[in-house]
């Protein structure tokens, strides 16, 4: 386990105790980076997801149960990460949720659910991590956005406002920090087959009486030209190559990974 590229480092990874995010905290410690895990989920599960990370990579990990919607949860969780694990080096906004309505229809509640946990949350922990990340002249910001940060689609008016928004808070990041080590980019995967696509898999299934395969095939036809689902550990390996030294001047990117979708 010697040589790794991100031995030492310690990341917090938002969201992560499920689908993208957990896809993630694994491959940066494949690579020796210490996680704080955070996202909710019932805690003997979280707890055996913490040993399994701990375990199968050599590192350390914390969790942290704060709610990506409330800043004051969130600075919690940043004062925790820093007197337990030193500070953050490696920042990593994936906790997200979906809703979908016609706009004038959207609940007005889920609405500001989506901003704050897709958006601001992204805002607070960048602005609490960066002091930090500037002591030591290196650092990474990765904010998962979606390809919804890119083009558009309908029913998802706050989804895809939010990860528009983090696209725009990505380029800003990147820019204050430019002639630092520090770099912020984002990524913007397609459909990948998480609990938070199959619920649009299992209501479009219901909706249309499909079976589970053919609604994930109409699903995926529909938007992505590969018709096949991007995977975790693929967005993983981008994460890491994001963190690497080769990718130093990489600042301020929406780099999409999304079978084709954003090519259309
Ligand atoms: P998921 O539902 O599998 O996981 C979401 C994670 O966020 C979970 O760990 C959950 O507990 C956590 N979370 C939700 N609300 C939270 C809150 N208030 N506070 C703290 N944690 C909270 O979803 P996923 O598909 O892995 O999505 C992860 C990210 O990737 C999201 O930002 C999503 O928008 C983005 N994304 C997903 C897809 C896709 O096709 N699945 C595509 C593009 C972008």
């Amino acid at each position: 386990m010697q040589n790794r590229s991100l031995s030492g480092k310690t990341a917090l990874v938002t969201g992560s105790t499920s689908g993208i995010g957990l896809g993630i905290a694994h491959a940066l410690a494949a690579q020796g980076a210490h996680i704080v895990l955070n996202g909710f989920g019932d805690a003997a599960v979280i707890d055996q997801m913490q040993k399994d990370i701990a375990q199968q990579h050599g590192v350390r990990t914390i969790y942290s149960g704060a709610d990506m919607s409330k800043a004051t949860e969130i600075e919690h969780m940043m004062r925790e990460a820093a007197t337990q694990m030193g500070g953050i080096d490696i920042l990593v906004n994936n906790a997200g949720i979906q809703h979908v309505a016609n706009v004038e229809d959207f609940p007005v509640e889920r609405w500001d659910a989506v901003i704050a946990i897709n958006l601001s949350s992204a805002f607070h922990t960048s602005r609490l991590a960066l002091p930090y990340m500037k002591k030591n002249n290196w650092g990474r910001i990765i904010n998962i956005a979606s390809v919804h940060g890119l083009v558009g689609s309908a029913g998802k008016s706050a989804y895809v406002a939010a990860k528009h928004g983090i696209i725009g808070l990505t380029k800003v990041t990147a820019l204050e920090n430019a002639q630092t080590g520090i770099t912020c980019n984002a990524i913007c995967p397609g459909w990948v087959l998480t609990p938070l696509v199959q619920k649009q898999v299992d209501a479009r299934a219901h909706d249309k009486s499909l079976s589970q395969e053919a609604a994930k095939h109409e699903l995926l036809i529909e938007k992505q030209p590969s018709a096949e689902f991007v995977t975790p550990e693929q967005l993983g390996e981008l994460a890491v190559f994001l963190c690497s030294s080769a990718a130093s001047q990489v600042r301020g990117a929406a780099w999409n990974m999304d079978g084709g979708w954003a090519a259309q």
